[in-house]
């Protein structure tokens, strides 16, 4: 039996995922009133526009442009407009006046989420996120709550469906770059504008929200080292499948230790990388998302499925709107945004990993001599080395190549000797050209 009075849920947008939030509040009220034990009441729902065309059927008097009554009105409030302004202030408007908020703001919370977080904290507010990373994946609660007690040490992110979507046609079908771009356009997973999916932005805001959870640490979007995947090439992709890896672009959020001072810190990057065929995320294909966790006690988790899509992210919206409402039934005060470890965030120049190379060298004597001495001075330990002879230039004498290609795997070294020895293979008279160089991770 239900007693509690119902609760006023105010929705800010209704595009892509608000209209299916709104429908699924309204077709699923008895439902969702019995799972909370109070009804859920959609009080209203601001647009910019309310005659513009929806997706799912909204009751017009439900719709209204006066954003800031409905807020003050409302128990628990919904932001799916997206975007810094006005969602900032309307968050910080539903905090202050005591409702509950549940976003799916990545951009907001990766610039101003320890902002919401302090007003949240104080007034004995609730600020819930599912929706910001990976869609309709559950993660943020597993971070927050199911891993509240261990420790983890590494997150690996796929966590950007467009870009997955034009790696992965890269790979599977042998399309360029620009060519699959156009078809992830044409099938509306990639927008009109694609920078911040392309250039790593979109993935760098969920890498901030991801590395501030999971090491108890504000990780603020800044700090992220962030390269997009513009410059990658079908042929790294395809010489990477026939060196068993696929291209990805990762978020690695991970532990690490200071090279000067042997203090643990932490590093939050998105880059384009070179994953084993044989890892789990070589596995997520076209336009899913998937996060692979490395625990102290749990080992190793991942969390996979659709990245994005109105209903699919409607779904984690209304799993935190259940939590939020069954808060007020319950009482209780919620958890805070937890942020004690501060520990020191460190540069990109710090990150340990693997890296391979690609580099087109002149056909001379001693030339493979010259270069892993040119790694060895930089203290990068080689792997694996493997030669292919380029086919001779019109105009080269026939048995005379006009050069070969070297792919050189090493081992794991710091990013600054990395970067010590590519500009010293670049100036090398050997080296015709530096023509790729890609981190391996899930090695
Ligand atoms: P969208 O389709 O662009 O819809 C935005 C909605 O917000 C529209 O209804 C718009 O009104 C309304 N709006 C925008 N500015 C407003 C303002 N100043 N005042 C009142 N209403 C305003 O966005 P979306 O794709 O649903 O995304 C919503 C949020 O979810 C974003 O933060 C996004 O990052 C996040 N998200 C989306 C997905 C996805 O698959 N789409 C996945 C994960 C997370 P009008 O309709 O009148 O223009």
């Amino acid at each position: 039996m239900i007693e509690y009075r119902n609760l006023r849920v105010a929705l800010l947008g209704a595009g892509s995922v608000g209209a299916q939030v709104a429908a699924l509040l309204l077709e699923h009220r008895d439902e969702l009133a019995a799972r909370v034990g109070a009804g859920l009441e959609l009080v209203g729902v601001a647009v910019r526009d309310v005659d513009a065309p929806r997706t799912t059927e909204i009751p017009r008097e439900l719709l209204t442009t006066d954003a800031h009554s409905l807020i003050l009105g409302a128990d628990i409030v919904v932001e799916l407009m997206g975007g810094i302004d006005p969602a900032r202030e309307y968050l910080k408007l539903a905090l202050t006046s005591g409702a509950d908020v549940v976003t799916a703001n990545k951009a907001l919370l990766a610039t101003h989420g320890p902002e919401l977080f302090a007003i949240a904290e104080q007034v004995g507010a609730q600020l819930y996120y599912e929706a910001a990373v990976g869609g309709a994946i559950p993660i943020i609660r597993p971070l927050r709550d199911s891993l509240a007690g261990d420790r983890v040490d590494r997150i690996l992110g796929i966590v950007n469906g467009t870009t997955n979507y034009i790696l992965d046609r890269m790979d599977r079908e042998g399309d360029t770059l620009e060519g699959a771009l156009a078809v992830a356009t044409e099938l509306g997973y990639a927008e009109a504008d694609p920078t911040a999916d392309i250039e790593g932005y979109d993935a760098a805001q969920k890498a901030a929200i991801l590395a501030s959870l999971a090491f108890h640490t504000t990780v603020p979007v800044d700090a992220v080292h962030r390269e997009g995947i513009t410059a990658v090439t079908r042929d790294q992709v395809l010489a990477a499948q026939r060196n068993g890896f696929v291209v990805k672009l990762l978020a690695v959020c991970e532990r690490l230790t200071d090279p000067d001072t042997g203090a643990e810190g932490v590093s939050a990057r998105v880059h384009p990388a070179l994953v084993p065929t044989s890892h789990p995320l070589a596995a997520v294909h076209g336009a899913n998302n998937a996060v692979f966790v490395e625990a102290h006690a749990a080992g190793s988790l991942m969390f996979y499925g659709a990245g994005a899509g109105g209903l699919q992210t409607a779904s984690a919206v209304m799993g935190d709107l259940v939590s939020a409402a069954r808060r007020h039934v319950v009482g209780g005060p919620g958890v805070a945004e937890s942020t004690h470890a501060n520990v020191p965030i460190l540069p990109i120049s710090s990150v340990v990993t693997r890296y391979q190379i690609t580099l087109q060298v002149f056909d001379r004597p001693g030339v493979l001599a010259q270069i892993a001495t040119m790694f060895s001075d930089h203290g990068v330990s080689v792997e694996a080395v493997s030669q292919s002879v380029r086919t001779a230039e019109p105009g080269v004498q026939a048995g005379e190549s006009s050069g070969a290609t070297l792919v050189i795997g090493t081992h794991r070294a710091t990013e600054a000797s990395l970067a010590a020895t590519v500009a010293a293979l670049a100036d090398s008279p050997v080296v015709e050209r530096v023509e790729s160089v890609l981190r391996v991770e899930g090695l």
